[in-house]
């Protein structure tokens, strides 16, 4: 498996080939500012102590204060969060919102916990953090298995330590405590707006055939987004199968079929077949938005898609990503494509911090605007330097944190 930060070093590399910056710049943001391991002791339901090991990067905060969320996974570790932070500081970037780059986690399988044990890491993960995040300093959000709920306990506890009861230290809490109107669905809702502004650019028919890797907080809502709009989503997978029916998938019924099984294999209103084979799926476009390092070396060359929408952060190895431009398949990378999360995440803190509240078509027309303009921003920069859409996203976000850091 690729180790994911190196794969983030080599998407550095070769965007900063085509353009010069400062040797001094590009030595510096290979490191990040400050990272840091904790250990979380939780008592467990049986009486046990157990002790987690937790994590934050802070990547960089010359545009604003580190901003990134917080992964509960059993095979996160220090490098994946390293990587993660990086692309937090370039994302923020390409957005162009006030904010660095940062992210966290914690080693763990959170379904093997019973909700009071999650209760007690989550605090556990801020009370050990307490001193290096804040509204003006560190702002962590939610990411794969953390939830609106866990962002409520993780700024409970922040405001029982500190008095700062604003919430505006961590984002994607559930409206009741702050949240924004819209969070829930930034990510995919961001992802669309893209898609749509550069739809015509990259040849994609009017109704597309889309194959969605993940039906998370990302792809679900992105496979509801997607149908809702008229395209027609023909397979999606979970960690335990995959889902597939050549006329489209109904998705109302395969959510509720996910609600009540806890996977989307099984779907009556469709073909279950091996999640491993989905990225094989013959579509326009496929959207990955599981985990890292799905589409690699190995197995790039089988993808039948015209273009690939980076809903997860770093599914494309670098390698992959060289045979996928060789045979012309256009990638619309993580940094650009899943924005839409920290854009609207960043708009809960502005919120939070002027104590205002945004109805939900503030929010979207605000979002729309930001995500149309640098999708175009960024098509038209790979068009001018003859370049990938990954590496004119890199020179976009590398210009703003140079000219920060100046
Ligand atoms: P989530 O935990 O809600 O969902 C992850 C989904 O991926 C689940 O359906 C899980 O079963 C599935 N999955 C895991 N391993 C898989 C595999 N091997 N094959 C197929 N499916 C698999 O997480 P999420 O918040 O939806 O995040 C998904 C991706 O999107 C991550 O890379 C995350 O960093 C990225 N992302 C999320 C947000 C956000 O706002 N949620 C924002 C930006 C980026």
């Amino acid at each position: 498996m690729n180790n994911p930060f190196q794969n983030a070093l080599e998407q550095l590399k070769r965007a900063t080939f085509l353009v010069s910056f400062s040797s001094d710049f590009l030595e510096q943001i290979k490191h990040p500012n400050r990272q840091m391991n904790v250990s979380i002791p939780v008592k467990m339901d049986d009486g046990t102590l157990k002790v987690f090991e937790g994590y934050r990067v802070q990547f960089n905060n010359a545009r604003g204060p580190y901003k990134g969320g917080i992964r509960f996974h059993q095979d996160t570790d220090i490098e994946e969060v390293k990587a993660l932070a990086f692309w937090m500081a370039l994302k923020c970037a390409v957005v162009n919102i006030p904010m660095g780059g940062g992210k966290g986690g914690v080693t763990v399988n959170p379904k093997e916990l019973s909700e009071s044990e999650l209760e007690h890491l989550s605090r556990g993960w801020m009370r050990r953090m307490v001193d290096v995040v804040g509204p003006q300093k560190d702002v962590p959000a939610p990411d794969v298995n953390t939830t609106p709920q866990i962002m409520a306990w993780m700024a409970d506890e922040f405001g029982k330590i500190t008095g700062d009861v604003s919430g505006a230290v961590i984002t994607g809490k559930p409206l009741e405590s702050g949240g924004s109107e819209g969070r829930g669905t930034a990510t995919a809702q961001g992802g669309f707006y893209v898609f749509e502004a550069l739809r015509e650019q990259l040849l994609l028919p009017e109704v597309c055939s889309v194959v969605i890797q993940g039906f998370g907080n990302a792809g679900e809502h992105a496979a509801h987004i997607w149908t809702r709009a008229g395209h027609k989503v023909i397979a999606t997978s979970d960690s335990r199968g995959a889902i597939r029916n050549l006329d489209g998938l109904d998705i109302s019924a395969l959510s509720e079929h996910k609600k009540a099984t806890g996977t989307v294999a099984g779907f009556a209103g469709g073909e279950t077949f091996e999640a491993s084979e989905l990225l094989f799926q013959a579509c326009d476009l496929l959207i990955p938005a599981a985990l890292e390092n799905q589409i690699r070396e190995d197995n790039a060359s089988y993808l039948q898609t015209k273009v690939v929408l980076e809903l997860a952060n770093g599914p494309t190895t670098p390698e992959a990503d060289d045979q996928l431009i060789a045979r012309g398949v256009r990638v619309i990378p993580d940094i650009l494509a899943n924005a839409g999360g920290v854009t609207v995440s960043t708009f809960e803190w502005e919120q939070n911090l002027k104590e205002e509240h945004w109805s939900e078509e503030e929010v979207f027309v605000k979002l729309k605007t930001i995500m149309e303009r640098e999708a175009l921003a960024i098509f038209e920069k790979a068009t001018t330097l003859s370049t990938d859409l990954r590496r004119a996203a890199f020179i976009i976000a590398l210009e703003r944190i140079e000219e920060a850091m100046k």
